[in-house]
Parts: C-alpha cells; sequence; structure tokens
C-alpha cells in the first residue's frame, strides 16, 4: 500500500504555560499516538516527535499572572505535561523543549542562513508600544474586540472564538494586557517572510494535497484566495524570551514564536537521532506527517512549509490531519475559566482508566466538525460498549474456557468462514487508520467483539457442553481467535487493554505483528492461557455526578484574576446572587500584580436618577476629584435615588467604558453583598479627597 520508507510524525508542540486537558488529547495527541502505534504494528520506521513550547508569549503572561520567571514556569508545565502524556500511553519517541540547546542552534542556524541568502525583507514598521511599561506589546500582549464575530477578547493574532487570523491593528478598542493602557504604533526595525513572493509556489504545493482533510484544505485555500493573498509576516519580535535573533542590529529581538516553534520538531529529532536525523527530514521517501488542532493549520500548512521552501534542504508534510475542537458540557473547553478535565484530575478520580478516556475521545473525536464531550455520554460508551461489548466477551470466554477445558485451548479446526470476516474487519481498521479516520476505525474493531457476543449467544456453549463437548471446544476457540485479534488490532487505541489481553492469553505482544491479525490460529490447541481478570468496571452514576458537580464548583462565574468584590453595573442580580445565599467560597488565589492593574479611587455621587424603562438601574454622577463621571449602576431596587447625594464610595476608575441602556458609563462601583442579599458601600471611614487612590 505504501512506499514510504519511514515516517516523521510530529504532534502540535504545547505551550508550556497549563497542564493538558481533554481537548488537547482529543485534538492532536491522541490521533497522532494511534497512528504511530499502528505504523509500529506494522513494523514501519518511525519517529514521533513532540516537546514543550517554551517561548511563547501566554509563558509570559503566565509568569506575570504567577509572579514567577518565565523560565519557573516552563519547567513546571514542562514536567506536568509530559508525565501527563506519559500516563495515557502517549508514545513519543521523545518530549523535548524548545529552551534547549540544541534548539536554539538549529532554529538560528535556520534564520541565519535565510538571512545570509537575503530571503528576508529588512522593515521599518510601526508597531504597538505600552508606554507605561515601556515595551512594545507582542501580538498576544494587545486584546480587543475581534473585527470578524465581535468577540471582546480576541488577541493581536488570533481570535480564539471564530478562529480568525488577525494583525493586532485590526483588532477595535485595543488594549495592552500588560498595564490594561491603550497601546500606541512606534517604530521598530523587523525581518519578514516575503509569503505574497512565495504565494505561487505555496499554491503549487496545496494543489498537490487535494487529498487533505476538507476543513484542512479549505482553511488553506480561503488564506490563499482572501483579499490580496499571502502577506510578508515579520519572523521576529521586541521581547525579552525566547531565541535571540542572531544577526547584526537584532539586540532586544527573538524569533517569531511560530517560526521557531515548527522549527522545534527538527531539534527534538537532532536530539533523538543526532547522527541520523537528516534521513528523517531531508530523503525524499520520508513521509512527514503534523497532527494539529484547527487553530494551527495556516502556521503548518502554509507559514512552516513556506519557510522549508525557502531554506531549501527540507521535505514538506505529506499530510496534516487536523481536528476541530472538542467542547465540554455544552461549552467551549477553557483553561481560563477552569472549564476543563485535566488529565492528571482524571487519573486521581479514574486510577488505571486511560483507556476508557482514550476510547471515548477517540469515539467523539472532532475529525470533522467540532464535538462535544459529556460525562453521561462517557459513562454510556465505558457502560455500553467497553464494559457490555468488549469486556463481557474476553470475560465470558476465558472463564468458560477455563471451567470446561482447564484454561488451555480446545482442539479445534479454524473456521474459514469467521477467517473472511475477521479479515475483512481488519482490512476496515487499516483503510480507516491508513485514511486518519480514528472513529471509523474504533467503531469497526467493536464490531470484531460484537461479532463474538454473537457466537456466544447462538451456540450457547453453557449448554451445549452437556452433551457435544466438541462442538463447545468449537464455539470457545473461535472466540478465543476473536479475542486474540483484538489484541493485536486494539493496541493502537487502547494500548493499556491490549497488554491485558496479551497477559491473559499468555501470549508474547512482540511475537506478533499487524500482519498477523486476520489470522485463526493465533492461539494454538493445547496453549495454556494466564489468569483472566476483568478488562473493565462499570461508571457508576455518583461518579459521574461528582464529576459534574466539580466541573461547576471549580468553574468561576468570572474569569480568573476579575475582581471579587461585587460591582453591580455589569451585571443585573441573578439567581446565583439571590437573597439567602450563604457566603461564597473564595475565587481562586490571584498574585498582586493582578490587583495593582485595578486603579481604585475614592469618589463622592453628586447626583442619582433613575434610568427609564430599567427597574435595576440608576444613573450617577461621581466626583472623583481630577474629574466628574457618569456611572451606571444596578442598584435601583436597593437605594433611594435621594438618599446617595453627598456619599463617598470607592470607584473602579480605570475599567473600560460600556454603555448601558444607551448611557456610557465609565467605572464601576464597589458594593458588599451580605447573605441575605442586601447591599453597603464599600467606603473610606473617614471623608477622604475625591480622586485618592485606595490600595
Ligand atoms: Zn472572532
Amino acid at each position: 500500500m505504501s512506499e514510504w520508507k519511514r515516517y516523521t510524525i510530529t504532534a502540535a508542540l504545547p505551550y508550556a504555560n497549563g497542564p493538558v486537558h481533554i481537548g488537547h488529547l482529543a485534538g492532536c495527541y491522541l490521533p497522532a499516538d494511534i497512528y504511530v502505534r499502528y505504523l509500529r504494528a506494522r513494523r514501519r520506521d518511525v519517529v514521533f516527535i513532540c516537546g514543550s513550547d517554551e517561548h511563547g508569549v501566554p509563558i509570559t503572561i503566565t509568569a506575570r499572572r504567577e509572579g514567577v520567571t518565565p523560565q519557573q514556569v516552563v519547567d513546571k508545565y514542562h514536567r506536568i505535561m509530559g508525565d501527563a502524556f506519559a500516563e495515557f500511553g502517549i508514545s513519543f519517541s521523545i518530549y523535548s523543549r524548545t529552551s534547549s540547546q540544541t534548539h536554539k542552534e538549529t532554529a538560528q542556524g535556520f534564520f541565519k542562513k535565510l538571512y545570509d541568502e537575503g530571503k528576508f525583507i529588512e522593515q521599518e514598521t510601526e508597531q504597538y508600544y505600552d508606554e507605561e511599561v515601556k515595551q512594545f506589546l507582542a501580538d498576544r500582549y494587545i486584546q480587543g474586540t475581534c473585527p470578524v464575530c465581535g468577540n471582546e477578547n480576541a488577541y493581536g493574532d488570533q481570535c480564539e472564538n471564530c478562529g480568525s487570523s488577525l494583525s493586532p491593528t485590526d483588532l477595535i478598542h485595543p488594549h495592552s494586557m500588560l498595564s490594561g493602557s491603550k497601546p500606541v504604533l512606534k517604530k521598530t526595525k523587523n525581518w519578514f517572510l516575503p509569503l505574497d513572493k512565495l504565494q505561487p509556489q505555496i499554491a503549487g504545493y496545496l494543489e498537490q494535497h487535494k487529498d487533505w482533510k476538507i476543513n484542512v484544505y479549505g482553511q488553506c485555500k480561503s488564506w490563499l484566495e482572501s483579499g490580496d493573498g499571502l502577506q510578508p509576516r515579520s519572523m521576529t519580535r521586541d521581547l525579552d524570551w525566547g531565541v535571540p535573533v542572531p544577526v547584526p542590529g537584532a539586540e532586544g529581538k527573538v524569533l517569531y514564536v511560530w517560526f521557531d516553534a515548527p522549527i522545534g520538531y527538527i531539534s527534538a529529532t537532532k536530539d533523538l537521532l543526532p547522527h541520523t536525523w537528516e534521513t528523517y527530514w531531508k530523503d525524499k521517501d520520508t513521509r512527514l506527517i503534523h497532527f494539529i488542532g484547527k487553530d494551527n493549520i495556516v502556521f503548518h500548512c502554509i507559514i512552516f512549509p513556506a519557510m522549508l521552501m525557502d531554506h531549501g534542504e527540507f521535505i514538506l508534510a505529506d499530510n496534516v490531519p487536523a481536528n476541530e475542537f472538542l467542547n465540554l458540557e455544552g461549552q467551549k473547553l477553557s483553561t481560563s475559566r477552569n472549564w476543563a478535565v485535566w488529565l492528571h484530575e482524571y487519573l486521581e478520580e479514574f486510577k488505571d482508566k486511560q483507556d476508557e478516556l482514550r476510547y471515548v475521545l477517540t469515539s467523539i473525536a472532532p475529525e470533522t466538525k467540532d464535538s462535544e464531550f459529556t460525562w453521561k455520554d462517557y459513562q454510556t460508551r465505558v457502560n455500553s460498549e467497553l464494559v457490555g461489548i468488549f469486556g463481557n466477551l474476553v470475560n465470558r470466554v476465558l472463564v468458560l474456557t477455563d471451567k470446561y477445558f482447564d484454561n488451555q485451548v480446545p482442539e479445534a479446526r479454524e473456521c474459514g468462514e469467521l477467517k473472511t470476516f475477521t479479515t475483512d474487519q481488519k482490512n476496515k481498521i487499516t483503510d480507516a487508520l491508513e485514511n486518519f479516520r480514528f472513529r471509523e476505525g474504533l467503531s469497526e474493531l467493536i464490531n470484531l467483539a460484537r461479532h463474538g457476543n454473537q457466537l456466544l449467544s447462538e451456540k450457547e456453549p453453557w449448554k451445549t457442553i452437556k452433551d457435544n463437548r466438541e462442538y463447545t471446544g468449537a464455539t470457545l476457540y473461535d472466540c478465543l481467535q476473536i479475542i486474540a485479534n483484538l489484541a493485536i488490532l486494539c493496541e493502537p487505541f487502547l494500548p493499556f487493554t491490549s497488554k491485558k489481553i496479551f497477559d491473559m492469553l499468555n501470549l508474547d505482544p512482540a511475537s506478533l505483528s499487524w500482519e498477523d491479525a486476520g489470522r485463526q490460529d493465533l492461539l494454538k490447541p493445547g496453549h495454556k492461557l494466564g489468569q483472566a481478570a476483568l478488562l473493565y468496571q462499570k461508571i457508576e452514576e455518583e461518579q459521574i455526578e461528582k464529576q459534574v458537580e466539580k466541573l461547576h464548583s471549580q468553574s468561576p462565574q468570572t474569569p480568573k484574576g476579575g475582581l471579587n468584590t461585587k460591582t453591580m453595573e455589569n451585571k443585573e442580580p441573578s439567581s446565583d446572587t439571590a437573597p439567602g445565599s450563604a457566603l461564597k467560597p473564595l475565587s481562586p488565589e490571584i498574585v498582586f500584580d493582578d490587583f495593582a492593574r485595578i486603579d481604585l479611587r475614592a469618589g463622592t455621587i453628586l447626583s442619582a436618577e433613575k434610568v427609564e424603562k430599567a427597574d435595576k438601574l440608576l444613573k450617577l454622577t461621581v466626583d472623583l476629584g481630577f474629574e466628574v463621571r457618569t456611572i451606571v449602576s444596578g442598584i435601583a431596587e436597593h437605594f433611594k435615588p435621594e438618599d446617595l447625594i453627598g456619599i463617598q464610595v470607592s470607584v473602579v476608575a480605570n475599567l473600560a467604558p460600556r454603555k448601558l441602556r444607551g448611557i456610557e458609563s465609565k467605572g464601576m462601583i464597589l458594593l458588599a453583598e451580605d447573605t441575605v442579599g442586601r447591599l453597603h458601600f464599600v467606603s473610606p471611614k473617614d471623608l477622604t479627597e475625591n480622586g485618592s487612590i485606595i490600595k
């Protein structure tokens, strides 16, 4: 089927700024691992490359938020992520990191070659600059409103809501994530990759790959064809965390993370195979495949290939089977809102149930469109398919064989019909795996187990044993061969299960390869079987309820770092703040910097009036010393307007203005809410000068 001599399989380098959740696993690591395990079972020559991306701007943002150095952040998460992958059986040949010396040299060497050959355009541009912290702002340090979908938390390079790729200047109402201030444009010199000139070559490359998944090919096409086509893209950044740009006049600049990160695949291969790595990146007979999530498509299908073309020595990806996104219980997975199932936490609750999660995530994999994980569905799939079909077959057959045939494979002849069926199933699974249709492959695997159960219920060995021992032996022989085939064919999907079955069958996994699947003599008559044990256990209702509860309790209503003191203008009282509720649990810990970004001032209410057609809102004018502002506050049900005049209050003074019922509200007033839902102003105890800083 394949003429390829060897395979280089990469899985997206995860940013080392947080642990791994089920969305990451389903998005690229699990499909990549299934594919690699399949290739290994076929005895193909394959390297499986991954590592931590330790240079992303999100890392410096995390470091700032946690009050530690970027190095401390990446050291911590590199370990946590590596452990989680290993525990779930993600079988990387190497899990490297982009802060390694090899990577620094490789990335710099790559850049230097393009620079020396005059491939870059040197260009002075205007970049956003934060005057308060005196620093140029990386795209990810700028947030604003997405011009495409209106998401207010879009980043300067991308909107994570609609997937649009953006430039910082595209954002409406941009603000610096360092100081919250409005950034200004300032001149700086950077090196650009002329993607416009490379467009015909990239278009030609895509034309050769019309076999790619529709979602991948379509996204690339629309990139090439939108507006004026590809534009030069800066490959350097004004930033102090990353690989230094190795050319004169580039002090204080580092390589753009999307220049540096994909080169990480190459440097990791160098670390793995110092002497032979080049064959995995330069030999035309090597098949390069990138497994990624949909948010990385343009970087792997356009920008990285453009870099490789310009460099000239490397092969290009033959396929990029990117997945769409996985949602969780009706919402997008979100690290910042803690709306996620974290791998390391899953194992605390579901010890040794890695394959159960691998199974469910593969059977709902977002291969062609977004899909959804729910705990109820997890329970149903585990109980009805893994326990009810797969585990049930293995357990019944082994127990009956032990009981009737002293735990030895009965004497019987191969069944030709079953051989045809098993071989068909193997071919279906093989075809699905070759074409990255992992859901389909898994479902054909279960169909094979289902067939075994059908044989059992048709032939009823527990009845036939009374008067036909030979017939009973033939039934169990057939079922045992199905189980041995399952052990081989399930290995890519369910490696822990595969190992358990091989143990129970007393077979050496290394003695059988993918090519052996289909055979009906994997277990010889008289072969002594091993100890039977339950493959899977039922997931109980309480376990699921506990997870759903945990998910809701750990996810704060407001993003992490938000102010916990009740403020009333942005939120009308809702059920979760209803009178009678007890004191709420504390929000996640923040660092001093988070608090320091909030500018609190003392101010005196000068006037108050009801807002027309809004029962809850009062329009207040507040004297802040340096200016008088209008603030709309949702307190009309708690206070009479005339009682408020002259009260000194605490105001969040640097909050971005927003319109409520057509009135622009500039700031928020702090209020304390007691357990019966009454509101109290948070005021300076003694009257102070308006505009005084509250800290
Ligand atoms: Zn958007």
